[in-house]
C-alpha cells in the first residue's frame, strides 16, 4: 500500500485524486420515464460530452444507479413526489438502465454503486459497489466512501439526476465524510425549480463549491 492510497477511519481522506461522480443518469429519470425530470436527456448528452472533452481532468469515473428490488413505501400508487414515487428504477429493468447517450462511455467507468435495493436511498453514499471495471460484484460490496479513500480520491465532483433529491443528498454526505465537493450544476437536472433553489443553498452552506446552473422544468 502506498501513501497515496494509505486509508484513515473515519471521515478524513488521504490522496489527491478527483472523482467524477455521475449520480443516477438512468431512463426512468429521462422523458419518457416514470419519473421524469425535464431535462434528464439533455444532461445525459451533456454529461456524455463533458466526459469526451474533459477526460483528462477526472482520475476516477464513478456512477450510482437507484436500483430497487422491494424499497417499501419509496414506491407507491399514490405518491406525494416527496416521500414516496411512483415506481421506477427496478433492478434489471430498462428504466434503471444508463440513459443511451451514456453508453459509449460505459467501458471506462471505475466503478458502479448501486443503492437503494430495499429502501429509499437518495445519496449515493448509501450505496454499494456493484461493478468494479467490467467485474460483477454482486450484492453487499463496498460503500462509496471507502471505496474512494482506498483509491486516493480526496476531491469529487458531482453531476447527474435530480438536482434537487440525489445529487443534492450525495453532495451533502460527500461534504460530510470529509470530500472537497464541487456540484456541476449545469450537468445536473431538477424536478422542480423551487426545489431546486433550495437545494443549492443547502449544498452552497454545507460547504460544496458549486458551478454553473441545474437544468429546471420550463414554467
Ligand atoms: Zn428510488
Amino acid at each position: 500500500m502506498t501513501a497515496e492510497h494509505a486509508r484513515l477511519p473515519g471521515t478524513g481522506t488521504v490522496g489527491s485524486r478527483t472523482a467524477l461522480l455521475v449520480v443516477d443518469v438512468q431512463n426512468d429519470f429521462c422523458p419518457g420515464g416514470s419519473l421524469a425530470t425535464a431535462g434528464g436527456d439533455r444532461v445525459a448528452s451533456a454529461i456524455a460530452e463533458h466526459l469526451d472533452r474533459h477526460a483528462e481532468e477526472h482520475d476516477l469515473v464513478v456512477a450510482t444507479r437507484d436500483w430497487h428490488e422491494d424499497p417499501g413505501d419509496h414506491w407507491s400508487p399514490d405518491p406525494d413526489f416527496h416521500d414516496s414515487w411512483p415506481v421506477h428504477c427496478a433492478a434489471d429493468t430498462p428504466g434503471a438502465a444508463f440513459h443511451p447517450a451514456l453508453e459509449p462511455h460505459l467501458p471506462r467507468l471505475d466503478a458502479i454503486f448501486h443503492k437503494g435495493r430495499f429502501e429509499a436511498a437518495y445519496s449515493g453514499f448509501e450505496g454499494h459497489l456493484a461493478q468494479e471495471g467490467q467485474r460483477t460484484v454482486g450484492t453487499g460490496g463496498a460503500g462509496l466512501a471507502d471505496w474512494l479513500r482506498e483509491h486516493g480520491v480526496s476531491r469529487v465532483r458531482i453531476c447527474g439526476i435530480a438536482t434537487d433529491h440525489c445529487v443534492r443528498a450525495t453532495a451533502l454526505d460527500a461534504v460530510a465524510a470529509g470530500f472537497d465537493t464541487e456540484v456541476l450544476l449545469g450537468l445536473t437536472s431538477a424536478v422542480g425549480a423551487e426545489s431546486a433553489a433550495t437545494a443549492v443553498e443547502q449544498m452552497r452552506a454545507a460547504g460544496a463549491t458549486l458551478s454553473g446552473s441545474p437544468v429546471i422544468p420550463a414554467g
